[in-house]
């Protein structure tokens, strides 16, 4: 039987969370000392260690047939490849900061300045959309120090919490990029390996969905069933049963993550008590 191949990163940020990702779709991998690659135990899948910046190129010749990788990475390298699913994870933003003791009013003050950065094409594009023009140098690695020893005006590099800049002396100033990992493949698998992609697919979505939703119970007084059912659409509908005390019911639902604090206050002022949330590993509709 065919067995489709991934390609993740060998070590680095996505590493953890790539590996975790396969272990909640219940795919079962043993990584041997030399993480090359390795078999998946139980579903058709080979998993080939990379380094990221190498997964877009892999990807197009078609040596990887699905890979994750940051869209920083997959838009930067510009290979012919298929993003089919974002995954939630390696969040950042490509951004470019400057001097945190120059004055910032707008992209216009970057017109002429010298830009270090990893991401040429990225921040090429970004500043001839804004008829900007400005000096870019590649640099591959330590991007943040190119202002303090003098080799650019300012940089283009990712972030994600803000600190490394901030220790070296710079500050955000502009958003080139919001970035997170995402699964891409090969433009022309062979209707097997599409078929083991899109079974891979199936159960990554619905690992996602879980993750964004909770589980919630909660006793309700009878007299405000109606207005508590309101809030809490659920999947298709809230589950509503009896208690032993007649007087309450117990409702059941599934709540969107990013609602979660807002239901729950209005629940409460309505009058639900004893409410438990409990996660959710998968949601398969
Ligand atoms: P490799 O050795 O594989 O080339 P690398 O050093 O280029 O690794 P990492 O620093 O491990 O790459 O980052 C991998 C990806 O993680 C980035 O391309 C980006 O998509 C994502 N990422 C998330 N947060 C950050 C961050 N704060 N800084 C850098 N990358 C981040
Ligand atoms: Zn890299």
């Amino acid at each position: 039987m065919d067995k489709l191949k991934i390609a993740i990163q060998k070590s680095g940020r996505l590493y953890e969370d790539s590996i975790k990702m396969l272990k909640d779709c219940s795919i079962e991998i043993n990584i041997g000392i030399d993480k090359l690659k390795t078999t998946a135990m139980n579903f058709p899948l080979e998993i080939l260690f990379l380094r990221d910046d190498d997964i877009p190129q892999y990807l197009e010749d078609g040596v990887a047939d699905i890979g994750i990788v940051g869209k920083n990475v997959l838009l930067e390298k510009r290979k012919k490849i298929k993003i089919k699913e974002t995954l939630g994870f390696g969040k950042c933003r490509l951004s470019i900061a400057i001097p945190k003791s120059s004055k910032y009013h707008d992209i216009e003050d970057l017109h002429g300045k010298k830009i270090a950065t990893s991401y040429p094409f990225l921040v090429q594009e970004f500043f001839m959309e804004r008829c900007i023009s400005a000096e870019i140098h590649e640099i591959s690695g330590a991007v943040e120090i190119a202002p303090g020893i003098g080799l650019a005006d300012c940089i283009c590099d990712l972030v994600s919490s803000g600190s490394t800049l901030f220790m070296n002396g710079l500050k955000e100033v502009e958003t080139v990029l919001q970035s997170e990992a995402v699964l891409a493949s090969h433009l022309n698998l062979c209707s097997s390996k599409n078929i083991i992609m899109d079974k891979l697919l199936f159960r990554i979505r619905a690992v996602k969905r879980a993750k964004n939703n909770k589980y919630i119970l909660l006793n309700v007084p009878n007299d405000r069933l109606d207005k508590i059912i309101s809030y809490l659409p659920g999947i298709k509908s809230p589950v509503i049963l009896p208690l032993a005390n007649s007087e309450c019911s117990a409702v059941h639902s599934v709540v969107n993550e990013n609602d979660f604090w807002g239901i729950i206050e209005n629940l409460k002022s309505l009058g639900a008590q004893d409410i438990l949330v409990l996660p959710i590993e998968k949601i398969v509709l």
